[in-house]
């Protein structure tokens, strides 16, 4: 505590701050406030600043105090200013939960090696949400007070509880015409055997859709195994369909790899919108 007091003629005194190096920036030092605001600054700047031996009118010092890492001057430190700050900056815990998850199904035609959920046999249905469950979650939905929700359908494999997704859909549309929330649908599936109709469906309704490519063919049949052995054409065809376009079987996109589990994202707005596509770091 004793580096944040004020140094005899300094000037200024210190606010908490947090520092380091990152390998992008190998010649400055990260530096950040309580406040989350931050600066770089070269290693000499940073001395002066930690060492009370800025000059307090300098353009340096008032940047500095402009992010909340000093306060200039003798007088008290502007609490309110900070505070705002800092409601500014964690105002997300008074708007509640924004992502609610309906794991619609545990079946899967998938085994891959890296599944975190508990996978079941393609046709046991008994691991489908069942109504009661459904409505239970659309209750805690409209719980939350944020005025923008993102409703993300995963599974299992999703598609195969496509009638409870539909439902849950249309649950959630007709109980929002009260509550004006903006909702986002989310769909995280190998669309596998994805439908015309349940793409209809899912351009009716704005979703955006989430598939896994882990890579070459060579890479994705191995870690995203089908008993018939061929999940990259699979796959290629639910991303085609998804665009509107005739897939070209085998050919998995993995110029857009990242890493193993990259997803990526087909934005089925419109049908005939050129799609947007989003990349994220979840598994399906
Ligand atoms: S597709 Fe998803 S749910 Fe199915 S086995 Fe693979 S990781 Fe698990």
């Amino acid at each position: 505590m004793e580096a944040f007091q004020p140094a005899a003629g300094s000037g200024y005194r210190l606010l908490p701050f947090r520092f380091g190096r990152l390998p992008t920036h190998p010649n400055e030092i990260l530096v950040a406030g309580d406040s989350g605001r931050f600066t770089f600054l070269t290693e000499s700047d940073f001395s002066a600043f930690a060492d009370h031996r800025l000059d307090p009118a300098s353009e340096l010092a008032v940047n500095l105090e402009g992010r909340d890492l000093v306060h200039r001057g003798d007088g008290p430190i502007p609490l309110d200013r900070h505070a705002i700050a800092w409601r500014t900056r964690k105002a997300f815990v008074f708007e509640g939960p924004t992502l609610q998850i309906f794991v619609v199904s545990l079946r899967c035609h998938h085994s891959c090696s890296y599944c975190q959920v508990s996978r079941q046999a393609e046709d046991d249905t008994s691991f489908d949400m069942d109504d009661a469950t459904a409505q239970a979650s659309v209750d805690r939905l409209f719980e939350t007070p944020a005025r923008r929700l993102t409703v993300e359908f995963q599974g299992g494999e999703p598609l195969l509880a496509f009638g409870r997704i539909r439902s849950i859909v249309e649950d959630i549309t007709a109980r929002n015409q009260a509550g004006h929330r903006s909702i986002t649908f989310v769909l995280a599936s190998t669309l596998h055997g994805i439908t015309a109709e349940q793409l209809a469906f899912f351009r009716e309704h704005r979703f955006e859709l989430s598939t896994s490519l882990d890579g070459p063919e060579t890479l994705h049949n191995p870690n995203r195994p089908l008993p018939s052995r061929d999940s990259p054409a699979h796959a290629t065809v639910g991303v085609a369909a998804a665009h509107g376009r005739t897939p070209r079987p085998r050919n998995v996109p993995h110029t857009q790899h990242r890493d193993r589990q990259t997803s990526v994202w087909a934005n089925a707005n419109s049908q005939n919108q050129v799609p947007m596509w989003h990349f994220s770091s979840e598994a399906t």
